[in-house]
């Protein structure tokens, strides 16, 4: 099959550009390279440096493309705080050019990658695709808004679309941004360093954590499953843990001896576990790497995790 990626260069879309390309695919990407690195890419990947709201660029990508894995976007949830209007033009504007550009050329198929930020603090866990979002950051919102976007130009433009609610993914390439990063990188960063790791309340909030392996098969899947039109499916591990319980994980793995710290002045956080049921039923999709592997093939295979002694 021919795909184009946008965000190819990124932490998931590389991992699923090399993957697909790996499996004989023509794959084509696209990515800014705003965060994405080139050097995360294959040679076997055909890739472009561009923006996704470039329509001539997109244009001359989509030819003759099978599908589209739309991946492009800001990522950060402080940082879309600090600039909406960013997050906006990119996760939103972006999204609407290339539904047009996929409109023009005549694309039958895109798989948006969405975010399970977009069910903001829910009461009911696991948290199924019928709760009602309530997101709480402009990277959540925008997320939102791209989905029915997608939905919305995909219903009269004759493509087919299927949003996933990818949760907390982590893995080999994450990016580690000075602040605010994503937990697990920054914990195993911390870690091996013997640094302290920085709970931020009192550690019982949760989320659910996947790896990236089992992201790429969700995404695989849903390029050729039936029966996914206009649908928006859950892709997490569906087990729920703890932010302390990953702190101390990462010390016993890493033998840090540095002290936990919990910053408990914080309010009360959120619970997050995804009901994958979904996932299951329309795609066929059964997360398979444990949290404990998962975070030992991260330190085993991420080059930045190594120990220098
Ligand atoms: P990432 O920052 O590594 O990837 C995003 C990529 O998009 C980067 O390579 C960046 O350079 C590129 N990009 C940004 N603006 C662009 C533009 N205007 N034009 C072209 N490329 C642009 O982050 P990631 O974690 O790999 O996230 C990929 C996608 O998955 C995002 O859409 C994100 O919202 C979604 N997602 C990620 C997670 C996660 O836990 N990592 C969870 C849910 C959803």
């Amino acid at each position: 099959m021919k795909f184009l990626i946008t965000g190819a260069a990124g932490f998931l879309g590389s991992a699923l550009a090399n993957h697909l390309a790996k499996e004989g695919h023509l794959v084509r990407g696209l990515d800014d390279l705003s965060t994405g690195k080139e050097e995360n890419l294959s040679d076997e990947v055909h890739f472009t440096r561009g923006d996704v709201n470039d329509k001539t660029v997109l244009w001359d990508l989509l030819q003759d493309v099978d599908v589209v894995y739309h991946l492009a976007a800001k990522v950060l949830v402080a940082e879309s705080i600090l600039y909406p209007r960013e997050y906006n033009h990119v996760n939103v504007g972006g999204t609407v050019s290339l539904m047009e550009a996929m409109r023009d050329v005549g694309v039958k198929r895109v798989v948006f990658i969405s975010s399970g930020a977009v069910y903001g603090p829910q009461e009911e866990q696991p948290v199924n695709e019928r709760a009602l979002p309530t997101p709480n950051s402009p990277y959540a919102v925008s997320k939102l808004a791209a989905e029915n976007y997608v939905n919305t130009i995909g219903l009269h433009g004759g493509i087919e679309t299927v949003s996933l609610r990818v949760f907390n993914a982590y893995g080999p390439g994450q990016s580690i941004p000075a602040s605010h990063a994503p937990l697990i990188p920054n914990f195993l960063w911390q870690g091996i360093r013997g640094g302290s790791l920085v709970v931020y309340g009192d550690g019982t909030q949760t989320r659910d954590f996947v790896y990236v392996d089992d992201v790429v098969k969700a995404m695989t899947l849903a390029a050729t499953a039936t029966g996914i039109d206009k649908e928006v499916i859950n892709v997490g591990s569906g087990k729920e843990t703890s932010v302390i319980s990953i702190a101390e994980k990462v010390k016993e793995l890493t033998q840090n001896p540095a002290d936990i710290i919990l910053t408990k002045n914080d309010p009360g956080e959120m619970r997050v576990r995804a009901n994958i049921y979904k996932a299951k039923k329309k795609l066929n999709f059964v997360p398979k790497v444990s949290l404990e592997e998962g975070l030992q093939k991260t330190l085993e295979k991420d080059p930045r995790f190594q120990r220098e002694d």
